[in-house]
């Protein structure tokens, strides 16, 4: 969405013919001047390009779960150039907000990527139903059966490997970005630079190291939840890279583990180490083994690594985003970039100004409902196993009655409810009249969920502990419970055809579609609404305020400090570092070039490197084997011989 204020242009239109005849000397000063200065300051023939190494290294730093109001919200608490790196000598974006409606991890790091929304890039949640490759279970975004995973500690191999305890599980499925339909700066930048360019993605998730990095990627690395060893898949490579075994092995895991008060060698590294400030410093000391495995901002040609960076996730689910766990985890943050960016600046060649740096999340978070109840918010949980229940009761009176057969999926996730397309087309419907069927029996199925009973004051403290009292008293005992309230649906058909209302909201749903996941309604209900949740306390996943808002941040020698106000986008990272790097925008992208933030290109000055880079040596852990197998890759372009 991209709206001119009227009250701009007109200032536009009227500030010269008010001010030009009196000013008219100054002016021609001014022009002079800037003539001069114009000619004094030439632009560097060729300009800084990816092609020339500027900048060597290019950053996309993504915390996962990171609302766009915690860096106003806790400040005042920043030291040193952790985030002060952005606010105080970056272009910082205040109101940064994803425009569409989807708003949960796999597509928010693809829109990242890609510069595109989930109409573009083809990836609408974290997982969906996809009957062609699983009758069991929703499909990840990423796994991908043709694959292996690679570099699992022998702990967690499968149970039909020699070796694997009694309690592995039977298969482990490898990943590929197998579901992303556009390419990513990433993938051009490896594009443009005929494959000398390296490019990874670092996560604790798959989905999050994935989608980011793209399918051209070198590599991308997560963990396995059980040990926290780093993992990949034989999508990118046969084996690990020796310096990722040599990090999984040299005690660090260990370290994590005692940082977070987690029991030595657990099998819950994801649940217990994950959720602490420990998993920012272990990934962030991963991706300083991976820059200094595999030489970034070594060669001739710009790199790119996207990190992201788990940890606030897990805890803001598990505790909500006004925890004072919450504010530990950021402020913890905040030094632990500080020492980041630290190691930056003496380990790439000419420090961190030949680096840049982009900093977002891949969404916001809800507050958790019951503190917004007690705000006087109507926010509240939907049952949606009872809500599955009452859809398929209805749709059996209706189409199967007397029969007690299942329409509707199990392990439904807002803003989505699956359809059974097998279940329907048995009975000789079609999807458009199955979704037109449960559209319309939805508020009757909504209608019959009891209000949530009074939920107690939010914990803060981790669960099994005693929750604390929220200061804010009910205001008034006469006001009802919070009760259900669906704000609207859309059915897979009606989103896949339009038309869209020509307004903002229209382009939002329009921004959300995608074939995947079979037939489905998306179901949206009224603000600070989600479904009840087990064992977590907030989520996100819709198209309201506080799902969408991120920060958006960027450091680096092109980008002129300030605080910039007015609406941006995540996606219009991909075409700014695209239009700065000198290379195609990645194939969907629908972001802008952040202008304003720019530099005059003359201004743009990088430090030059002193010592003499050294000649980057061939890693063949890091070719695509698989591909190699079928065609020579442009890894093996002996670039620097
Ligand atoms: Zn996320």
């Amino acid at each position: 969405m991209r709206r001119f204020p009227t009250i701009f242009l007109a200032v536009l239109l009227v500030v010269p013919s008010t001010f030009a005849r009196s000013h008219s000397d100054a002016d021609a000063d001014q022009r002079a001047a800037a003539a001069h200065h114009a000619a004094a300051k030439e632009i560097a023939s060729p300009p800084p390009s990816a092609y020339n190494d500027h900048p060597k290294l290019a950053i996309i730093l993504v915390i996962d779960q990171f609302r766009g109001d915690y860096l106003d919200r806790w400040r005042a608490d920043f030291k040193n150039r952790g985030f002060n790196l952005f606010l105080q000598h970056g272009a910082y974006f205040p109101d940064c907000y994803y425009d569409y409606a989807n708003t949960k991890t796999a597509p928010g790091h693809a829109s990242i990527g890609t510069g595109a929304y989930t109409d573009g890039h083809g990836i609408a949640s974290n997982d969906w139903w996809d009957l062609a490759r699983n009758q069991d279970r929703p499909v990840s975004s990423v796994e991908d059966e043709r694959y292996r995973l690679v570099g699992e500690p022998d702990s967690s191999l499968p149970s039909n490997q020699p070796g694997a305890p009694d309690t592995a599980p039977k298969y482990l499925t490898g990943s590929s970005p197998r579901n992303l339909l556009a390419s990513t700066v990433g993938d051009e930048l490896r594009l443009a630079t005929q494959g000398e360019a390296k490019v990874f993605g670092i996560s604790l998730k798959d989905r999050a190291a994935i989608l980011p990095a793209g399918a051209a990627a070198n590599g991308a690395f997560w963990i396995d939840p059980a040990s926290g060893y780093f993992v990949t898949s034989t999508y990118y490579m046969p084996q690990l890279p020796d310096w990722a075994t040599a990090f999984n092995t040299s005690g660090r895991i260990a370290q994590a583990e005692q940082e977070a008060n987690a029991p030595p060698d657990t099998t819950q590294f994801y649940d217990l180490v994950g959720r602490t400030p420990a998993a920012n410093s272990y990934e962030l000391d991963f991706a300083q083994a991976l820059i200094q495995g595999e030489q970034l901002g070594q060669g001739n040609v710009t790199d790119l690594l996207t990190i992201s960076l788990s940890a606030n996730d897990i805890i803001g689910h598990q505790l909500g985003p006004d925890s004072s766990y919450e504010h530990d985890m950021v402020d913890s943050l905040d030094t632990q970039l500080d020492t980041f960016f630290t190691w930056l600046d003496k380990n790439i060649p000419g420090g961190l100004g030949n680096v840049w740096i982009a900093l977002t999340a891949d969404h916001g978070v809800a507050p958790v409902p019951a503190t917004a109840a007690q705000d006087g918010l109507n926010a509240g949980t939907w049952d949606l196993q009872k809500l599955s229940d009452a859809l398929d009761y209805a749709i059996n009176m209706k189409f199967s009655p007397g029969e007690k057969l299942d329409y509707i999926f199990p392990h439904q996730e807002l803003p989505y409810i699956s359809l059974n397309q097998s279940e329907f087309m048995k009975a000789g419907i079609n999807e458009a009249e199955a979704e037109a069927a449960v559209q319309q029996l939805l508020p009757g199925a909504i209608a019959s969920l009891t209000p949530p009973a009074a939920e107690p004051a939010p914990s803060d403290t981790p669960p099994g502990s005693q929750p604390s009292d929220h200061p804010a008293a009910q205001p008034s005992d006469k006001r009802l419970p919070p009760h259900p309230v669906l704000f609207r649906s859309y059915t897979r058909e009606q989103l896949a055809d339009g038309p869209y209302p020509p307004t903002p909201w229209g382009e939002l749903l329009a921004h959300s579609y995608s074939p995947n996941g079979g037939w489905y309604i998306m179901v949206i209900p009224a603000a600070y609404q989600m479904e009840t949740l087990r064992s977590i306390q907030t989520t996100h996943f819709s198209p309201y305020s506080y799902d969408r808002h991120v920060p958006l941040g960027f450091y680096g020698a092109p980008f002129d400090p300030g605080i910039y106000r007015g609406r941006v986008e995540p996606v219009d990272i991909a075409p700014t570092f695209a239009a700065l790097l000198g290379i195609n925008q990645p194939s969907a992208a629908v972001g802008e070039i952040l202008t304003r933030a720019l530099k005059p290109a003359a201004d743009v000055v990088y430090p030059k490197p002193k010592p003499t880079p050294p000649p980057r040596t061939h890693h063949a852990a890091v070719s695509h084997p698989s591909k190699a197998s079928t065609k020579p890759t442009t890894n093996a372009k002996p670039a620097h011989p």
